[in-house]
């Protein structure tokens, strides 16, 4: 009898802003595999972050994938399939896409697929080919199909590299049209005590509570960190008063900056990609209605670009200082160009690599009476006031001035983070190269409402 195979299935786009998520459709699939014994996983769910600068998301551009070990493909394709059918919001707009891999290794061409995804504009005919091109992978469309090309990205993803991990707790549907109820100082308490294991719970500049979302989607909170343990534990500090429906752990790449990892030169980019460049501050920065900051910038192969810094990120106090001349490296997403304006760098994050100096030009001293002196006129010399003395060699001396500023990275505060955005305490916690073995340790309570027996501790690929 052969041995089980190992599914790889990606989600993406079954909602719509009029609730529902794909992240609670992949919890409802994983509960029901687990509870029909369908599979076992191994891996966690994946929540992948796409390029978060494509104007048609609905919200954060996640897409879902699913990695388990199964006896019964045909069992599992269906099942998923009618829980996509039965829980999109096709009528309200929702193009879900679903792929399904068949295959011990996830092809060159998917991987790749799922690298540009993070930080360009991929076409549906695209997928599709990519799609058709293998056996091993069962596609579906619903609606036009658009969440083919986000469903395929997430199986091409496997975050061997630096994640994260997020517990995300869903509400009860019936729950889902009121306000949550979250305590704040529960929030604080949790953020205070888990830092630097989770992170953006709480804006402590702004005094918000950054784990819960406000829309009638199922998603009561959800709490990111660097381990599993940490991201569950966390969300049993906040304990709502709402009874919950459950929860379940996503390894992700929030909080990671995986869209920003692509160097740009100016004349590749097109709008809505991602990217970062080494460039020079060519135009002195222009402050504009609403606080934000306009730069000129100039790559290495001499184009210019202008860069918007927006004032919710707060790094326009540090961008309205820089000077011409300065080496910058900036993180951007490319915004639309309109008949009124070329594209923008709408810049996510700041890293002073070089300050240019900046003089002052003052009139020399006279060597008799030490007072300074007064110009002539252009390449006439000098003459003090004081003892008239001349001077007709003698030149203006330039004095080196203190900028204040200081070279190094500014990333955005909390309340203008995106969330692929990587805080700065995260610049000291990247994890590396991660094994398969390593991933699939799921521990035990990675997703609520199983019973104890049924849950999967050790699995391996
Ligand atoms: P949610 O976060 O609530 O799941 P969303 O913000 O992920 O919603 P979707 O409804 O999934 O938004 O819509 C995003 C659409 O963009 C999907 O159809 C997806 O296939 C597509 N998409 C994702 N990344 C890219 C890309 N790099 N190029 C082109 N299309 C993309």
């Amino acid at each position: 009898m052969c041995g089980p195979e190992l599914l790889h299935i990606g989600i993406d786009d079954t909602d719509s802003l009029d609730g529902r998520c794909t992240t609670h459709l992949a919890y409802n699939i994983v509960r029901d595999i687990l509870k029909n014994r369908l599979g076992d996983f191994v891996d966690y769910p994946l929540l992948i972050r796409l390029n978060p600068n494509i104007p048609w998301k609905t919200r954060g551009n996640g897409a879902v994938c699913l990695r388990l070990r199964t006896h019964d493909r045909k069992k599992i394709v269906d099942h998923v399939t009618r829980y996509v059918e039965d829980e999109s919001a096709i009528d309200a707009g929702a193009n879900p896409g679903v792929i399904i891999l068949a295959s011990r290794v996830v092809p060159d061409v998917v991987q790749e697929f799922g690298r540009r995804a993070m930080y360009d504009i991929l076409s549906l005919e695209k997928a599709k080919k990519i799609a058709r091109k293998y056996d091993s992978i069962d596609h579906f469309l619903y609606g036009n199909g658009h969440g083919l090309i986000g469903s395929l990205a997430a199986v091409g993803t496997q975050l061997w590299g630096d994640h994260t991990f997020e517990a995300i707790a869903y509400r009860k549907l019936e729950n889902c049209k009121t306000t949550r109820k979250i305590d704040p100082l529960k929030v604080i308490k949790c953020s205070e005590e888990t830092f630097p294991n989770t992170f953006n719970n709480y804006d402590f500049a702004h005094h918000r509570v950054l784990i819960a979302p406000h829309g009638p989607d199922p998603v009561f909170c959800g709490v990111r960190g660097e381990t599993p343990d940490i991201v569950v534990s966390s969300l049993e500090m906040i304990k709502p008063k709402e009874q919950l429906d459950g929860y379940m752990v996503f390894r992700s790449n929030q909080g990671t900056n995986m869209h920003l990892l692509n160097e740009l030169e100016f004349r590749d980019i097109k709008p809505y990609m991602s990217g970062f460049s080494v460039c020079r501050v060519s135009k002195n920065p222009n402050i504009i209605h609403g606080g934000h900051v306009i730069l000129e910038v100039k790559d290495d192969c001499g184009n210019s670009i202008a860069a918007a810094v927006y004032e919710p990120t707060d790094l326009t106090n540090i961008a309205s200082r820089l000077k011409i001349g300065d080496v910058v490296e900036i993180g951007f997403g490319v915004g639309e160009s309109t008949s009124k304006h070329q594209e923008v760098l709408n810049v996510e994050y700041l890293s002073i690599v070089q300050l240019s100096q900046e003089f002052r030009v003052y009139n020399p001293f006279c060597e008799d009476c030490s007072k300074r002196m007064k110009s002539e006129g252009k390449n006439k010399g000098f003459q003090c006031e004081k003892c008239g003395s001349r001077k007709s060699t003698a030149q203006k001396i330039r004095v080196n001035q203190e900028r204040d500023l200081k070279t190094g990275l500014y990333i955005p505060s909390p309340r203008g983070h995106r969330h692929l955005t990587k805080p700065s305490h995260r610049y000291d916690l990247v994890k590396s190269f991660l094994t398969i073995d390593s991933a699939s340790k799921l521990i035990g309570s990675w997703v609520s409402s199983i019973p104890l027996d049924q849950r999967i501790s050790e699995n391996r690929l």
